[in-house]
């Protein structure tokens, strides 16, 4: 087997069904007619492999594949359903090793993380299988008698997956299992920059489906470029857009879907804080901080982007932060002893660079980092910025790269305020061993987000709650607690099963 580049590093792709040129579209069949992109490693900069995209002309192919396949997959019985995601996630098991490097390989993320989004497909489907033997309706009294009121959960029909290129799997896996369950199918367009991790998971799970003698186009992947994902917006038989992403693209998404009445999950940008009250056990605060700021080299929707210090601990966390900072392993994310990898493309550099620069401008003063890593790939040093306003632009700005800002406060209200003042909602922490302060952070004043934490980091979320945020991060919730309506219809049914006709409200019509 032969890549692009060799290295000794690619031989395990093989096992994936990844080779040195590779079809990116996939519905009864692979096949793809677009342009051909090649798929760059975050570590060094070099292709590893070309993909053929998919034209629209692909696209309109893989709906109306995934529309027929529809007819098939909702007349399974939902636990039946539920039988198939249980081979997926067995098959997820079986190749949770080599899909994980993939993801280290393709995006940059250390192993570690690359295998753990693995096993979060694996945790989604293991709640999936459960879940399609739970979900329920509801009988309601009704105040007619001889009338039954009852509410029924149906399949929506093909729906619309857009990821972004952060969570190469995991993201799809939120969606795809609860949505297979629920009895829809669905097409998917993965980020542009992730094509061959997209590539391998649509491979593991075709398998399972041919196995079962149904038609892979019930997880139909399109590799594509903005024009498939506008024209999946747009087009009408998908149902639903679920859209992971920016909150500049997510609000076009947004408008589009909405533009033909559809239903939109949005999971969008974030600018999430870290609060440390005077009276928080600092080593938690300086492990978790370190974790949610430079894991993922800060390429988390989730990573922390703000610290908001009470001013009697502040120098103490700054001094700790930067001497957990100078211990950062960075380099090569599948060696095992990185702590931090690259940036994702060379486009991210610049917006590292340029966000540092705005933040000088300011008078922001950089206490460590700050620098591009003078090697190959796209390596930036972990930054700390302090001496800013807390509502600066660039404080405000979701910057995708491993950059904290730390921010004093005098009191947990005020801390509250500037957690709240941003556009974005997605996730907070608050650090505190005070009990009033807890319950005041998660009550009507307290944080305004989706994700809302005490004493852990704000990165790192189980797939047992629901997932998303609040105000520019778009409102959605993926994976657990009751996410999985948002992928059926509900009915209210009224059944009168007498031999009258009573009017609801006791109106007489006669
Ligand atoms: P992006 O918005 O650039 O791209 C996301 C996806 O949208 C890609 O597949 C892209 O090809 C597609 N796309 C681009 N233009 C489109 C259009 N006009 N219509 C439809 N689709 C279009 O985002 P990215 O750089 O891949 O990911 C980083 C962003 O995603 C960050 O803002 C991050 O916070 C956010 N994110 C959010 C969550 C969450 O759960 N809230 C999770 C992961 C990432």
């Amino acid at each position: 087997m032969s890549f692009l580049v060799e290295d000794k590093n690619y031989a395990f792709l093989s096992n994936l069904g990844i080779e040195k040129q590779n079809l990116g579209v996939y519905h009864t069949k692979w096949t793809g007619s677009g342009k051909t992109i090649k798929s760059i490693c975050p570590a060094n900069g070099k292709p590893i492999a070309e993909v053929v995209t998919g034209t629209l002309d692909d696209y309109e192919t893989a709906v109306k594949a995934t529309q027929a396949a529809w007819q098939i997959w909702a007349d399974l019985p939902a636990p039946k359903r539920g039988e198939i995601v249980r081979q997926i996630g067995n098959a997820l098991r079986d190749h949770k090793t080599d899909l994980g490097k993939l993801v280290s390989l393709e995006m940059g993320k250390i192993l570690p993380e690359g295998e753990g989004e693995v096993q979060e497909y694996i945790d989604i489907c293991d709640y999936a299988v459960g879940l399609s033997r739970m979900f329920e309706g509801k009988v309601i009294p009704s105040e007619r008698p001889g009338h039954a009121l009852l509410e029924m959960w149906n399949p929506l029909g093909a729906i619309g997956i857009i990821t972004a290129f952060n969570f190469p799997v995991a993201v799809y896996g939120w969606n795809n299992a609860l949505a297979l369950v629920c009895g829809d199918t669905m097409v998917w367009k993965s980020a542009g920059t992730t094509p061959l991790t997209s590539i391998a998971v649509t491979k593991i799970l075709s398998k399972v489906f041919e196995a079962n003698n149904l038609p892979g186009s019930v997880c139909s992947l399109v590799c594509g470029d903005s024009t498939v994902g506008e024209a999946m917006a747009k087009d009408d038989r998908l149902r639903l857009i679920s859209f992971t992403g920016s909150t500049n693209v997510g609000r076009r998404v947004a408008l589009n879907v909405q533009e033909r009445f559809g239903r939109s999950i949005l999971e969008l940008g974030g600018n999430n804080a870290i609060i440390v009250c005077e009276n928080a056990d600092l080593n938690m605060v300086v492990q978790s901080a370190l974790f949610s700021c430079v894991g993922t080299a800060g390429q988390r929707c989730t990573s922390t982007r703000r610290i908001i210090c009470h001013e009697k601990v502040y120098d103490q966390v700054l001094s700790s932060l930067k001497k957990a900072y100078s211990q950062v392993r960075i380099g090569d994310p599948l060696e095992p002893q990185t702590l931090c990898g690259p940036l994702h493309t060379e486009n991210a550099i610049n917006e590292y660079l340029s966000a540092i620069e705005e933040a000088k401008k300011l008078g922001g003063v950089i206490e460590c980092g700050g620098k591009r890593i003078n090697r190959d790939g796209y390596y930036v040093e972990p930054t700390i910025v302090t001496n800013l306003p807390h509502n600066s632009p660039i404080v405000h700005k979701e910057t995708f790269a491993p950059i904290v800002y730390l921010l004093k406060c005098k009191s947990v209200d005020e801390a509250i305020q500037i957690n709240n003042e941003v556009d974005q909602g997605l996730s907070s922490s608050m650090f505190t061993t005070n009990l009033g302060d807890v319950f005041k952070w998660l009550g009507p004043k307290g944080s305004d987000c989706g994700i809302v934490n005490v004493n852990i980091p704000t990165s790192g979320a189980e797939i047992g709650g629901a997932f998303g945020g609040e105000k520019h991060t778009g409102g959605g919730r993926e994976s657990g607690s009751d996410s999985w309506k948002q992928y059926m219809r509900r009915s209210t049914c009224t059944i009168n099963y007498s031999k009258e006709l009573p009017l609801a409200q006791g109106i007489k019509f006669e």
